[in-house]
């Protein structure tokens, strides 16, 4: 929670009340409820599937007092909106001078600066918001009543009975859907042997005549989140020409949002040597809307190769309960969409060699859907060591290659 006290302003309430909702509007909020009054009112907000906030204003032209309870970009925007509804914008004092002013008459030792009819201005709280008491956990399924059983750091659970997926804090569960195996066994271990032989010093008949070892199928939960990068790269942006049509796309994907003005310099440098690296300085504004998938298990062993898994969501379907293991989501949407902000900053970075300057936002938009994707587990050994390849069964893509074998979570079965 964020406050603060304006006095001596002027303050036209009618008109800070009126333009506040606007400027909310501006920022992506929608207002889902009006407390209107002439010395109180109040906002509810609501951003995407899971911001919500609360300004509430009250006082007197000359002695305003504002509250929120949401982000400190919430209450400047609120403070904007306060300056152009006043007569003295100059004497207004923000809030975040207010802060350090309280915090320095505090330290200096001084008690009693506020009046008692008014509640005292904040201190903005560190980010990190008190952890909710646990939930009593789920213990029967809500669609049938059957027992479930379950692991204590999963928290969304398909019933072995019915297939309906239980949050475990008995509240809905979000949006979820499944996508079909279209690569079947034997088809995945081709691919995982043509991979293989990708490796350095490894050719496919070394790949051939490697121990391959147990192949498993395990549905993976994802968590899929669009979110939109928007801000302004100064760097060097790394041009990297390869034979591999993924990544081909992703330089497509990449020169397009960041303006398409290298377009010249393809198929100059390089060409024959099969790679080629450009180096440019230079400052580009940056918009672009970013598929994001966020593994919703913890180990390390789930995680695909960085940039390596796309979910092919043209092919999902409506999720039902197959014959094959499906392991439960441990990574809550809200978590989800932060690694998956954090995700996306990550691959816009790694477009460049150099940057000077990265003022970037990421904003996930929309709710983030539950996919559960179809993924080989396929081991091998060569050179008397271990390795794993993870094939997406659906899209036939390698998502990670030669990591140790065996992934725990993947070994006992789970
Ligand atoms: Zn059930």
């Amino acid at each position: 929670m964020i406050s603060a006290r304006y006095r001596d302003i002027g303050v036209r309430m009618e008109n800070f009340q009126a333009a506040l909702p606007e400027y909310v509007k501006q920022a992506g909020w929608s207002v889902k409820k009006t407390i209107p009054g002439q010395n109180s009112f109040m906002f509810e907000l609501k951003k995407g599937f899971f911001d919500k906030a609360t300004i509430k204003v009250r006082g007197v032209p000359q002695d305003v007092y504002v509250e929120v309870d949401g982000s400190q970009e919430l209450m400047d925007i609120a403070e904007q909106a306060l300056a152009n509804s006043c007569d003295n914008p100059a004497a207004l004092v923000g809030w975040k001078e207010q802060a350090k002013q309280q915090a320095m008459e505090l330290a200096k030792g001084f008690a009693g600066i506020m009046q008692p009819s008014m509640p005292q201005a904040q201190v903005p709280p560190l980010q990190t918001p008190a952890p909710k008491p646990a939930a009593p956990k789920l213990e029967a399924c809500m669609h049938c009543a059957a027992p479930l059983t379950y692991d204590p750091e999963e928290v969304l659970v398909i019933c072995g009975y019915c297939g309906y997926i239980n949050n475990t804090t008995g509240e809905q569960p979000p949006r979820y859907s499944m996508l079909p195996v279209v690569v079947n066994g034997s088809q995945a271990m081709e691919i995982a042997k043509d991979h293989a032989a990708k490796g350095i010093l490894v050719t496919r008949g070394m790949a051939e005549r490697a121990d391959w070892g147990s192949i498993i199928l395990r549905y993976v939960p994802n968590w899929a989140v669009t979110v939109q990068i928007e801000g302004d790269v100064e760097g060097k942006r790394a041009l990297i020409k390869t034979k591999d049509a993924r990544s081909q796309v992703a330089q497509e994907v990449a020169m397009q949002a960041l303006g398409g003005a290298l377009g010249g310099i393809f198929g100059g440098a390089g060409r024959g040597a099969g790679r080629a690296m450009r180096d440019r300085g230079e400052r580009m504004s940056v918009s672009e809307a970013m598929d994001v998938s966020v593994v919703a298990r913890k180990a390390a062993e789930f995680q695909p190769d960085a940039g390596a898994y796309k979910i092919p969501l043209d092919k999902k379907e409506p999720f039902r309960k197959t014959g094959e293991e499906t392991l439960n989501v441990e990574i809550r949407a809200q978590e989800a969409l932060e690694r998956a902000r954090s995700l996306a900053l990550q691959e816009l970075r790694s477009r460049y060699t150099f940057v000077s300057r990265f003022s970037v936002g990421a904003y996930p938009v929309g709710d983030s859907e539950l996919i559960y994707s179809p993924w080989w587990f396929i081991e091998y050994r060569m050179g008397g060591r271990s390795f794993s390849v993870i094939v997406d069964a659906c899209s036939g893509s390698v998502i990670a290659g030669q990591r140790p074998w065996l992934p725990k979570g993947v070994a006992k079965g789970r």
